[in-house]
C-alpha cells in the first residue's frame, strides 16, 4: 500500500480547505480553493477576457478580509475580485492588493475595472502601488490595452491624479534609461460617482451604487466633493452579488441587496450598549457632537457606522438574499473561532453564512 505524502498545506490554507469541505457537503454548489495558485492553471482565455465573456461562470475571490486600517499577519486589507465569464472586476484595493491579485491567479494587467467603495485607507491604500505595477507591466511588455477604469466616490479622480504624481518620479527615472516606455497617465481613467443608481454596464455586468451609512458626518472640500461611501450591486448572468463595503444599518443597502445570490457583507463585533439602536438618518449631515476625545469618537464609529452580526442577519433576511459571505471582519485578527461572526447572522437569517478568509473562492453557479 503506497504511503501518503505528507501534506504541504499550511495551517491557514488547511482551515480554508476545512471550510471548503463543509460547504461542498452542504451546498454542492460552492467551489472553494485552498490552493491560491489553482486559478493560474486555467487556460489563458479564461482569465484574459476576449471571448471568455461567453463562459457562464461567476466567482467571488476574497483577496483581503481584515476589517479596519490595521496591518496584521493574519489577514490582508479589504479587496475582492468578482470574476464574471473569466473577466476580473476588482472591488476595493487594500494595502496588499497587488500581491493578492497574483496569488489568486491573475496578472495585474488582467484587472481593467476597479470599484472603490470609499476612501478609508484600508480600502484604498493599495491603489497607488497597483497602478504603479500595472503601468510597469504594460509599459515594459509593450502591452497596449484600453485604460483601467477606476470608479469610486467623489475624490476618486483626485486620488488617481495624486497617485500618478507619486508614480511620476519613478516613471521619469525608468524612462530616462528606456525612453520607449509608455507613459502612465493614459493608462488610467477615473470616475467620481456622485449619485445612486447604475454607474457601469458592459456585456457581463451591470453595476448599481447606493450610498450607505458608513459616513454619518459632513466632510470633504469644494476641491474633492463631499465624501460618500457606497455599496455596489453587480448583476451578472448567474445572479446578483452585492458588496456592502463599510456601512451601518441601511435601508438603501437592504433594497440594493434584494434577491441577491450572494451578499458580501462587512461585519464587526462592535459593542452596542443595550437599547442603543439609534442610527442617524442618512440625510442628517449636521456635524457630530464635539467628541470628548478619541475614545468617544471610536465608540460612535463602531456603534453607528458598521454592522454587528445580528444587523447583517436582519438585512440579509429582509433582502431575501441566498448566501451571506462575511468579510472585513473586525477585529479580524481573532483566532479561529469564526462562529463569533456567523452565529449572530444566523439568528435572523436562514440561508448559508460563510466567514471569509483571504483567497477564499465562492462560485455562485
Ligand atoms: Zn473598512
Ligand atoms: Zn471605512
Amino acid at each position: 500500500m503506497p504511503r501518503r505524502k505528507p501534506s504541504k498545506m499550511t495551517p491557514r490554507t488547511g482551515a480554508i480547505g476545512h471550510v471548503c469541505f463543509l460547504l461542498l457537503a452542504a451546498l454542492g454548489a460552492c467551489v472553494l480553493t485552498s490552493n491560491p495558485t489553482a486559478a493560474a492553471t486555467l487556460p489563458a482565455a479564461h482569465v484574459r477576457g476576449g471571448d471568455a465573456g461567453k463562459e457562464l461562470s461567476t466567482r467571488i475571490i476574497l483577496l483581503g478580509t481584515m476589517g479596519g486600517p490595521v496591518v496584521d499577519s493574519s489577514r490582508s486589507e479589504p479587496a475582492a475580485l468578482l470574476v464574471v465569464g473569466g473577466i476580473p472586476y476588482l472591488i476595493d484595493a487594500g494595502a496588499s492588493v497587488s500581491q493578492q491579485v497574483e496569488r489568486a491567479g491573475f496578472k495585474l494587467v488582467d484587472v481593467r475595472h476597479i470599484f472603490i467603495t470609499h476612501h478609508h485607507i484600508d480600502h484604498s491604500a493599495g491603489l497607488v502601488s497597483l497602478m504603479s505595477f500595472v503601468w510597469f507591466q504594460r509599459a515594459w511588455n509593450a502591452i497596449s490595452l484600453p485604460p483601467v477604469e477606476i470608479y469610486g466616490p467623489p475624490a476618486t479622480q483626485f486620488l488617481v491624479g495624486t497617485a500618478l504624481s507619486y508614480l511620476s518620479v519613478s516613471e521619469r527615472i525608468f524612462r530616462a534609461g528606456a525612453p520607449a516606455l509608455a507613459l502612465a497617465a493614459p493608462m488610467f481613467q477615473a470616475h467620481d460617482i456622485d449619485h445612486d443608481g447604475v454607474v457601469y454596464r458592459d456585456a457581463n455586468i451591470t453595476v448599481t451604487a447606493a450610498e450607505n451609512t458608513h459616513y454619518t458626518f459632513s466632510s470633504g472640500s469644494p476641491a474633492t466633493g463631499r465624501d460618500k461611501s457606497y455599496s455596489y450591486r453587480f448583476d451578472t448572468p448567474q445572479g446578483a452579488v452585492v458588496f456592502t463595503g463599510d456601512t451601518g444599518p441601511s435601508e438603501a443597502v437592504t433594497r440594493l441587496a434584494r434577491g441577491a445570490a450572494v451578499l458580501v457583507s462587512e461585519v464587526c463585533l462592535c459593542l452596542r450598549p443595550p437599547g442603543d439602536g439609534v442610527v442617524p438618518p442618512l440625510g442628517d449631515r449636521r456635524p457630530r457632537m464635539p467628541p470628548k476625545g478619541l475614545r468617544a469618537e471610536e465608540d460612535f464609529h463602531s456603534r453607528h457606522e458598521h454592522l454587528t452580526p445580528e444587523e447583517v442577519g436582519v438585512m440579509a433576511a429582509r433582502a431575501n438574499a441566498k448566501v451571506v459571505l462575511l468579510t472585513h471582519l473586525a477585529p479580524g485578527n481573532l483566532p479561529t473561532d469564526l462562529a463569533q461572526f456567523t452565529a449572530g447572522v444566523q439568528k435572523h437569517f436562514g440561508g448559508t453564512v460563510i466567514a471569509g478568509r483571504d483567497l477564499l473562492e465562492y462560485d455562485i453557479r
